[in-house]
């Protein structure tokens, strides 16, 4: 007996059928993925002279010359409840003062900067004036503290950095010493501390004008670096291309449109927040809503309810402490606009799925992707039925299979619907990774045949709806079977006291392994024997006793990456007394 028998697929809930709307941008599924062409979406770009393509160009730049000049691209909401509206002209101009700058200091196409602010506008200005000067950008959060900062900023040999007063003082001026190769730091605000540029005077007297320089797509643009759940992050390269991937997801996957209020609540510290959250609603002609607050639940209500969200994309962490907020929380605030929301980063429990149909009045639309390939590559599309606990189907020009390794180190392609293997993507699409930067034997053993290995295990359905299963490295064995945390973890969030839950293997002399959970409880109830034995009892009837958790141990909180995943081999180490190894992404660790 394996998972795929016994657990998800035994106990789906029932479908979410939608209401009839006027239009979707992607109507009818299976036609358009026979018709769709990466050909076809490239030629929805502006593009540039000579068969050049620029991320920024294709953000701004080709906006603030059209018709949409004048609409707001940036709705950024300060923490002391500011509010300041920037058109697509006004960033054009902010976004060409930056070019300016950088090229009036001599950073060349290539070099590399990096970004260490809070969600601020010259966050924005800063990612989206590196790259329309062909300088490569990397955000980075701003909770990282100095050790992190300069592991990633000598992998990649920033030259520039742009941060605050405050952050330079406390992460970078400690660690600066190391840092050979960085020669700028700027500041926002006029004053500079010493060893520092203030940014606002050098934009101010740099010129708004600046022409798109030639860009060959292929050019690195920017350099992400993965979440770090289960290591040391990798520095993920994209090029100018993936713009095109960003466009096209954002278009079908979360069905933006021109004028479209949206906003994605990922940090642009990790890839979802730069695709998303800077990319692909600019290239779609929306008006990317920048919320600088951290999650605060009465505060997303009232953001979504007074700004009028339309798409909203955001993370299972997030959905699961609106949830355990309650639905009263959510009362009275008018979401009528809201017409698409999303989910990524982690697995997302069908309870969530259809709690937002309860409570917010539509489902979330789970779509599954990573750093690696710059954008959404499987997804829950606006006009299909949703399966709860499923990621969905393929983006149209995207080929998804479950594999399984040959001893050969290549890959059998699994045919038969609900086998459970590694989920692998045809090579090919424009923003799959092009290098982890400066570990090119990790880069290459990402492929296989053609295949890119996902690291994560899946199956899929008659219908061609993939189900996680769990990323290769947190897979339970216990006496023969195969268990994916995933599932375990979705039947404990059901139990009425559990807020959240995380599932390893600890080893076992007889089992292998014994399926040991971590559970958050919900305001309001008590961590005693009563209610471990209670949570056990209904995890054994769901799943029966060979997948259900043996051990069940109660934490106030569970460790989490600053993107809000669950870290397994942290809660791993610790049970077992083993290193801890790279922490660097552990939300509230501030080293
Ligand atoms: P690292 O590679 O450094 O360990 P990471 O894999 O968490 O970190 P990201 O690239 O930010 O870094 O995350 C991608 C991973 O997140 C996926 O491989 C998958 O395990 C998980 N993930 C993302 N979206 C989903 C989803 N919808 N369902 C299940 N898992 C998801
Ligand atoms: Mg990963």
């Amino acid at each position: 007996m394996g998972p795929q028998q016994d657990t998800a697929a035994g106990r789906e809930l029932p479908q979410i059928e939608k209401a009839p709307r006027r239009s979707f941008n992607l109507e009818d599924y299976e036609a358009l993925r026979a018709s769709f062409s990466w050909a076809d979406a490239r030629r929805l770009m502006e593009g540039l002279p000579g068969g050049g393509l620029n991320i920024a160009h294709e953000a701004v730049i080709r906006h603030a010359r059209g018709a949409r000049a004048e609409s707001t691209a940036l709705l950024w909401l300060g923490r002391q409840g500011e509010r300041r509206e920037i058109s697509y002209r006004e960033l054009a101009g902010e976004v060409a003062r930056f070019a300016n700058m950088l090229r009036d200091l001599g950073v060349a196409p290539g070099e590399r900067v990096f970004v260490m602010l809070g969600r601020v506008p010259e966050l924005y200005i800063a990612v989206l004036g590196s790259l329309l000067s062909r300088v490569v950008v990397s955000p980075l959060f701003s909770a990282f503290g100095p050790e992190p900062v300069a592991t990633r900023v000598s992998i990649g040999q920033g030259r520039l950095l742009v941060t605050s007063p405050g952050l330079y003082a406390r992460k970078i001026a400690p660690v600066r010493d190391e840092l050979p190769t960085l020669q700028h730091v700027l500041v926002t605000g006029e004053v500079a501390a010493p060893g520092t540029a203030a940014l606002t005077p050098l934009l101010a007297s740099a010129s708004d004008e600046f022409e798109t320089p030639e860009t060959d797509p292929e050019d690195m643009a920017l350099l992400h670096f993965t979440s770090g759940t289960t290591g040391t992050p990798k520095g993920a390269i994209h090029v100018h291309e993936a713009v095109v991937a960003h466009h096209i997801t954002g278009h079908y996957a979360l069905d933006l449109r021109p004028g479209d209020i949206f906003w994605c609540t990922a940090d642009p510290g990790w890839v979802t927040g730069t695709s998303y959250g800077i990319i692909a609603p600019l290239t779609n002609g929306a008006t990317n809503l920048v919320l600088e607050s951290e999650f605060d639940v009465a505060l997303w209500y009232e953001t979504l309810a007074s700004e009028r969200v339309n798409v909203w994309y955001t993370a299972p962490t997030a959905i699961r402490r609106l949830m355990k907020a309650g639905p009263e929380a959510a009362r009275g605030h008018d979401l009528s606009h809201l017409r698409f929301m999303a989910s990524v980063g982690e697995p997302l429990n069908p309870e969530a799925v259809t709690w937002g149909q309860q409570v917010l009045g539509q489902p979330f639309h789970d779509n599954w992707w990573q750093t690696e390939t710059g954008g959404i590559m499987i997804a829950n599309f606006a006009a299909l039925p949703v399966k709860p606990g499923s990621m969905g189907r393929p983006m149209p020009g995207i080929e998804a299979a479950i594999a399984r390794r040959g001893a050969d180190g290549g890959v059998d392609i699994v045919q038969d619907a609900g086998v459970e293997g590694e989920l692998v993507i045809r090579s090919g699409w424009p923003s799959m990774m092009r290098g982890y930067l400066g570990e090119e034997a990790r880069y290459q053993k990402c492929f296989a045949g053609g295949w890119y290995l996902t690291g994560d295990l899946a199956r899929c359905d008659e219908d061609g709806c993939f189900w996680f299963v769990g990323r290769a490295d947190d897979v339970i064995k216990t006496s023969g079977h195969l268990i994916g945390p995933f599932e375990v973890e979705s039947v404990l969030i059901e139990h009425p006291a559990v807020a959240e839950a995380a599932v390893i293997g600890v080893p076992d002399a007889t089992a292998g392994e014994l399926v040991k959970a971590f559970v958050a409880l919900k305001t309001g109830h008590q961590p005693d024997e009563t209610l471990r034995r209670s949570i056990l009892g209904h995890a054994r009837q769901r799943l029966g006793p060979a997948v259900a958790p043996k051990l069940v141990d109660f934490c106030a909180d569970l460790p989490k990456t600053r993107s809000g995943k669950i870290m397994r081999r942290l809660l791993k180490a610790r049970e077992l007394g083993l290193p801890e190894g790279d922490l660097s992404t552990l939300e509230g660790d501030a080293r």
